[in-house]
């Protein structure tokens, strides 16, 4: 009987854990892919990538939700602005 609970407890576990990897991945992807974000806000190729908000070029990268992700998110230095997404 014990072990009955602890599968199910298992079960449901895994269950939760594939759940949140597919919200934070739906939440990842609701930021725009680097060329989407060009074409939206940085039509003249060549200088470089910009924020959107304050035409700052020092754009940082991490990782989304954690820090090891393979779902990087890019977001402007100065004003904190989440901007676009890539993936390694
Ligand atoms: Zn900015």
């Amino acid at each position: 009987m014990e072990s009955l609970i602890m599968l199910v407890v298992f079960v449901v576990g895994l269950g939760l854990m594939a759940l949140n990897a597919r919200n934070i991945k739906r939440k990842w992807e609701s930021w725009p892919t680097v060329d989407e974000y060009m074409n939206k806000y940085n039509p003249s190729k060549g200088r470089g990538i910009s924020c959107c908000k304050c035409g700052s070029h020092q754009i940082w990268e991490s990782g989304f939700e954690k820090d090891g992700s393979d779902m990087r998110i890019h977001f402007c230095k100065q004003c904190k602005t989440y901007l676009y997404r890539t993936s390694r």
